[in-house]
């Protein structure tokens, strides 16, 4: 199943909750690959994490984050809902 992703990036794990994690979708449906720095939604706990210059995901600071950015995650945590819902639909279809 793994190699029929397009959005295979590597297999990693959550910092947060330690899902295995093997793909990335753009969440604007854009079929490119992440790039360092992009943000990173853990499907399994829903926190927001980050690719480092390997495209490992690790934790975001999120002390560190402008205004606009903070604004930003709070959209992409509202995708990530419904984002949710969908996977789940999906995962039921076998
Ligand atoms: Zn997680």
């Amino acid at each position: 199943m793994m190699s029929e992703n397009q959005n295979f990036v590597k297999e990693d794990f959550c910092p947060t909750c330690g899902k295995q994690v093997d793909s990335a979708m753009d969440i604007n449906d854009d079929q490119s690959p992440p790039t360092p720095g992009d943000y990173s939604l853990c499907i399994g706990c829903g926190d927001i994490n980050t690719f480092d210059n390997d495209l490992n995901i690790i934790k975001l600071d999120k002390s560190k984050l402008s205004r606009s950015e903070k604004y930003t995650l709070k959209i992409l945590l509202k995708k990530f809902k419904h984002l949710k819902i969908i996977v789940e639909n999906n995962n039921q279809k076998g």
